[in-house]
């Protein structure tokens, strides 16, 4: 059966060689003669894969020896509640760039205690359309406000911005969502304090999340903490104080190993970017009928974001293009409109379907 190109947000495309390696082993992985979920956690085998999953990111990401890589459960989601937990103890300050930068600062709110919880920039009259530009952070005073950490998301997954590129690191711990952008372009780790992502977009199935944190951060939790929400349980134990996501993390290995073989980062943010060039030059070619949602210079390469001139032509859009198997291209369901999500495992020929179509459905309809 031909498989159809899957544009989901996430849980997303994976390699499909990614998929086939775990298919043919398994029921014996690493020569146990069992499978992967079948194992303890504690095995040589298994801990082979963490130990490897860790190195082979070290290498992609290029993350430095005084930084911890953690493979934690609870999603992204629950970082949003346990950054403040460890890391809030005056004040924060938020960048609220769209739908997650707002759900991981209410997050923070909930734990404030009258404490301040500052926004320090908000895309939302804007209606998200674009993030904070390069000279938002040498305008700002850092050193006078004080704040424990400024928290910021890379890429909004439901709008389809990101930030342009990295920034000068402005003194105060940066701790950022990178979980609709990570592995897909280098970054440089020491600009943050904190990375965190779950792995359902770019690295992996649901079910795992990774936190890559600085070890001077760690230094500043207070004691008290519930065990598991604490991040030095987890440094500790080389993220298996408890069970962890055994298969998840597995899967993580192996797309890593996919992406070195495939000439890492830089390579991944080339073939990203030609992808996502090819769509907006449709959806600024046919402007008339695709608006796309982002200001062209926030624009992402991970989710391409856009409108029809009417909710009826959306529905037909969509339906028309799983028809030709194009598939997920409905926009979130807050936002509306139609998304096409083309994280690193999106192939060409998907792009190549995806332009095509919306060639003739303009031709077609407007
Ligand atoms: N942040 C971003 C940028 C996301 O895209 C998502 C999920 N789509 C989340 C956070 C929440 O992740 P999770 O479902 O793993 O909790």
């Amino acid at each position: 059966m031909k498989r159809p190109f899957n544009f989901s947000a996430g849980p997303a495309a994976l390699p499909l060689t990614v998929l086939e390696k775990a298919q043919a082993e398994f029921l014996n992985v690493a020569e146990t003669g069992l499978s992967v979920l079948e194992i303890s956690h504690r095995s040589k085998a298994f801990e082979h894969i963490i130990t490897q999953a860790e190195d082979r990111l070290r290498e992609l990401l290029n993350i430095p020896a005084n930084y911890q890589v953690l493979f934690l459960q609870g999603g992204a989601s629950l970082q949003f509640s346990m950054l403040p937990l460890n890391f809030f103890a005056k004040k924060v300050a938020y960048v609220n760039s769209g739908s997650w930068a707002s759900k991981a600062f209410k997050e923070a709110q909930i734990q404030a205690a009258s404490r301040p919880v500052d926004v320090i920039w908000s895309g939302k009259e804007n209606n998200y359309r674009a993030m904070p530009e390069q000279a938002f952070w040498a305008s700002f005073d850092w050193q006078t406000a004080g704040y424990d950490y400024v928290h910021l998301t890379s890429n909004e997954t439901i709008q389809g911005v990101a930030l342009p590129s990295d920034f000068a690191h402005p003194g105060t711990p940066v701790l950022c969502d990178m979980s609709s952008d990570i592995l897909s372009r280098p970054v440089n780790v020491e600009s943050y304090d904190v990375i965190y992502a779950g792995a359902q977009k770019n690295m992996g199935p649901a079910g795992v999340t990774l936190v890559i944190v600085k070890d001077e951060l760690l230094e500043k939790i207070p004691q008290g903490l519930p065990t598991l929400l604490d991040y030095r349980t987890h440094a500790e134990k080389g993220s298996m104080y408890n069970t962890p996501p055994v298969f998840a993390i597995y899967m993580v290995n192996l797309v890593a190993e996919w992406l070195l073989e495939n000439g890492g980062l830089t390579a991944m943010h080339q073939k990203n970017k030609q992808q996502a060039t090819a769509l907006y030059d449709v959806i600024d070619s046919y402007a008339d009928f695709y608006r796309g949602h982002a200001d062209p210079a926030f624009r992402s390469l991970m989710n391409v974001t856009f409108t029809l001139p009417t909710p009826e032509l959306e529905a037909q859009f969509i339906q028309e293009a799983a028809a030709q198997q194009l598939m997920s291209l409905k926009g979130h369901r807050s936002v509306g409109g139609i998304r096409a999500s083309i994280y690193n495992a999106c192939p060409d020929e998907a792009i190549a379907a995806l332009c095509a179509f919306m060639k003739s459905f303009y031709q077609q309809h407007h």
